[in-house]
């Protein structure tokens, strides 16, 4: 791809401040394991509701590990200092990596990585978090699109290791670089894909789902199934884990796959959480999915 002058240079540059765009479960993740691991970054949203939440969230997980004496209330202040929320763009112009991490709508995207673009220098890499949208589409409207790219993390961020780079068709070898960086000193392993619907993970991961959907249909018990799975070794089972995931994030996420690979993913295959969503069973988030939690 096109890049910038002198890139060789600025790309051995260390990453030195960052930014999370949208606080929600994601946004407020990123932002704590940036900070932990000595990031100093930026915790944007519209919403002082949603910046509670994230810093709640940020505040709870240093709790447990001083409780746990692992780390000091003293270095327990010095991560919290590293998260500087805000709900303006001021004083973006020398940030290293921008990781988007509003809802999951392709115009809410948009509009706000076109209007991020224009806060920040051109050195600045900006990374979509997006689970589903394809990066070629979220960089149409954009005047870099050579600094924009995806960084897929998942969810709960402090605990799952990987983090997908998504490589859209424009995206520079520095832009890739920078966010396989910032991975890296974030503590994540990072692997780089190329765009298409499920990226990697959710490749594999979807059609696993419809197996176990499937099972279902044909009279299968679920909870059975769960107990198999882990059994087999697996952490969870696979009804469990959608309750993780949540069952509004699992079935919009299986639309797209259907939509990508009709001939491997068609509309029965979904059933299962379709069922669920229906009944407005969400999953852990609103107490009760597959599994009751109240
Ligand atoms: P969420 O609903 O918990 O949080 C979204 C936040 O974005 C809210 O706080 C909201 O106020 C804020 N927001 C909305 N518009 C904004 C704007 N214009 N500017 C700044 N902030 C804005 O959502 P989430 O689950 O954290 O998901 C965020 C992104 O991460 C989505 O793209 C999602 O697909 C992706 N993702 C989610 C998961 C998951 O398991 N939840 C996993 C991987 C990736």
């Amino acid at each position: 791809g096109k890049v910038a002058k002198g890139w060789e240079k600025k790309v051995d540059k260390p990453i030195e401040r960052a930014a999370v765009l949208g606080a929600g479960i994601m946004g407020g993740g990123i932002a704590y394991q940036s900070a932990y691991k000595g990031t100093p970054i930026k915790m944007k949203d519209i919403d002082q509701k949603g910046i509670d939440l994230g810093l709640d969230e940020a505040n709870k997980l240093l709790s447990k590990l001083v409780d746990r004496k692992r780390l000091t209330p003293v270095k327990m202040g010095e991560v919290l200092n590293r998260i500087e929320p805000t709900l303006s763009y001021d004083d973006f112009g020398d940030i290293d990596v921008i990781v988007e991490a509003v809802v999951e709508n392709p115009k809410v995207k948009h509009a706000v990585l076109k209007e991020v673009e224009t806060k920040v220098s051109e050195d600045t890499v900006i990374a979509s978090n997006t689970s589903t949208i394809s990066i070629n589409h979220l960089a149409e409207p954009l005047s870099r699109p050579e600094n924009f790219l995806g960084m897929h993390f998942f969810n709960p961020v402090h605990k799952m290791p990987l983090v997908e780079v998504i490589r859209g068709e424009k995206t520079s070898d520095f832009a890739v670089a920078r966010v396989v960086a910032y991975a890296n000193k974030m503590g994540k392993k990072a692997i780089v894909v190329r765009d298409c619907p499920g990226f990697l993970v959710n490749r594999v991961l979807f059609p696993y789902f419809a197996g176990f959907s499937m099972l279902v249909r044909d009279g299968a018990d679920f909870q059975a199934v769960d107990k198999v799975m882990e059994r087999w070794g697996w952490p969870m089972g696979p009804a469990y884990l959608m309750d993780v995931v949540g069952i509004d994030t699992g079935v919009h996420a299986e639309g797209v796959m259907a939509e990508g690979f009709p001939e491997r993913m068609g509309k029965t295959f979904t059933a299962a959480s379709d069922v669920m969503y229906k009944a407005g069973r969400y999953g852990q988030k609103n107490g009760k999915g597959f599994y009751s939690y109240e």
